[in-house]
C-alpha cells in the first residue's frame, strides 16, 4: 500500500515535472500551408502567435481580397502600411545582394504559371515574354523612401513572407515573456532560445527524392531560422517533365541550376527566406560565393544527384549523413 502510494506519488511527481517542460501545440492552415507552433507558455501566448500569423498572412497575401498586396496588384498603386515597406525594404536587400536571383515582383509570371491558382500549365513564349517585361525589382528601388508605392507589374512576398512571419511571431512571444518556441511554417524552421530539457534542437533535412523522410539532421541551440527550399515543394508535370515554383526571373522558367534543394540557415528568418529561394535560383558555385563574401547565414545544398554540400558553418550541425564542406 505504502509502496503503491509512494510509486503514484513518483507518478504524479514526474507528470508534473512533464507538464512544466509541455509546450502548448497548434497546427494551423495559413499562407497556403500547414503550419506547426510549439510555444512553452500558457494558452494565451499560442494564441497570441496564431493571432499574429493570421494577422500577417492576412497583410502579405497576394490572394486575400483585402490585402494590401492584392490592392496593389489590382490597382497598379497603394498606400503601404510600416509593416508592408519594412518586408519590402528586406525583400529589395536580397535582391541586390542575389542580383535579381530574388525578386519580388515575380508575380507576373507566378500568374503565366497558374501557381496561385490550380490550372497549371506551361504558357506560351508570348505569354513568358510579356510577364517578364513586368518583372524586375529595380522599379522598386525608386519608390523606397515613400509608403505609397505604384509599380507596372505586380508584387510577389511568396519566396520571404514566411520567414518574415516566424521572426514576428518569436519576438512577440518574447516580448510576452516567452523564452523558448519552436515553429514550423511550412518548411520555415524558427527556434526560440533553448530546449528546456537542455537538448539540442533537431531539425530534419528533407530528402527531396523521398520529401517525408529526412535525409540529415542539423543539431543546434538556441534561436535560428532555418529555411529549405526546393523544387518538390509545389510542381506540375507536363508531358512527362516537372515545372516547379521556383521561378528564375531572368528566364522566365523554373530554375534549372542542378539543386533540388537549399537549405539556409541565419539568425533573421526573411533573410534566411529569401536567400533560399535566391540560392535555388543562383545554383551552389555562384550560392558558394556569394556565401563566402558574406558573413550571415550558412547552406546545405543537395543537388539533382542526391549529393550533400555543406558550408563550415552549417556542416558544424549537420548530422547522420555524408557530405563535402565547402570551405571559405
Ligand atoms: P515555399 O514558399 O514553397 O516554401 P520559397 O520560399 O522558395 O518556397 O518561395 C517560393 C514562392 O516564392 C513561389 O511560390 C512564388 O510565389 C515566389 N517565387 C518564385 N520564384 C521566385 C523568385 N525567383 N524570387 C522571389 N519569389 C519567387
Ligand atoms: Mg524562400
Amino acid at each position: 500500500m505504502k509502496k503503491t502510494l509512494a510509486l503514484s506519488l513518483l507518478i504524479s511527481v514526474l507528470l508534473c515535472g512533464c507538464a512544466v517542460n509541455a509546450p502548448v501545440e497548434r497546427e494551423i492552415f495559413a499562407m497556403d500551408t500547414v503550419m506547426m507552433l510549439r510555444v512553452w507558455g500558457n494558452e494565451s501566448d499560442a494564441a497570441a502567435a496564431v493571432a499574429e500569423i493570421n494577422r500577417l498572412d492576412a497583410l502579405l497575401s497576394v490572394t486575400n481580397e483585402n490585402s494590401e498586396i492584392f490592392a496593389l496588384n489590382r490597382d497598379g498603386e497603394a498606400e503601404l502600411s510600416m509593416e508592408t515597406y519594412d518586408l519590402l525594404v528586406k525583400a529589395v536587400a536580397v535582391s541586390r545582394r542575389t542580383e535579381g536571383a530574388f525578386d519580388p515582383t515575380v508575380y507576373p509570371l507566378v500568374e503565366a504559371w497558374g501557381f496561385t491558382h490550380d490550372a497549371q500549365a506551361v504558357p506560351a513564349q508570348d505569354e513568358i515574354n510579356e510577364a517578364l517585361a513586368l518583372v524586375g525589382y529595380e522599379q522598386l528601388e525608386n519608390h523606397l523612401d515613400v509608403t505609397c508605392l505604384s509599380i507596372d507589374g505586380m508584387l510577389d512576398f511568396g519566396g520571404i513572407a514566411k520567414g518574415y512571419t516566424a521572426r514576428k511571431v518569436v519576438d512577440l512571444l518574447q516580448e510576452r515573456g516567452v523564452d523558448t518556441a519552436f515553429l514550423n511554417l511550412g518548411g520555415n524552421v524558427q527556434t526560440l532560445g533553448s530546449k528546456p530539457d537542455g537538448e539540442a534542437w533537431t531539425v530534419g533535412i528533407a530528402d527531396p527524392e523521398n520529401p517525408s523522410q529526412a535525409i540529415g539532421c542539423l543539431r543546434f541551440t538556441g534561436s535560428l531560422a532555418l529555411v529549405t527550399s526546393g523544387g518538390y515543394q509545389r510542381y506540375f508535370e507536363e508531358n512527362g517533365v516537372r515545372y516547379h515554383h521556383i521561378l528564375d526571373p531572368k528566364t522566365g522558367y523554373p530554375a534549372q541550376s542542378g539543386l533540388a534543394s537549399v537549405t539556409v540557415l541565419a539568425k533573421d528568418g526573411a533573410l534566411a527566406d529569401g536567400l533560399s529561394t535566391a540560392l535555388f535560383v543562383m545554383g551552389m558555385e555562384e550560392a558558394s560565393a556569394l556565401w563566402r563574401a558574406s558573413d550571415d547565414f550558412e547552406v546545405v545544398f543537395i543537388t539533382q544527384d542526391g549529393i550533400i554540400f555543406a558550408t563550415e558553418g552549417a556542416a558544424s550541425l549537420l548530422t547522420d549523413c555524408e557530405f563535402t564542406v565547402i570551405k571559405r
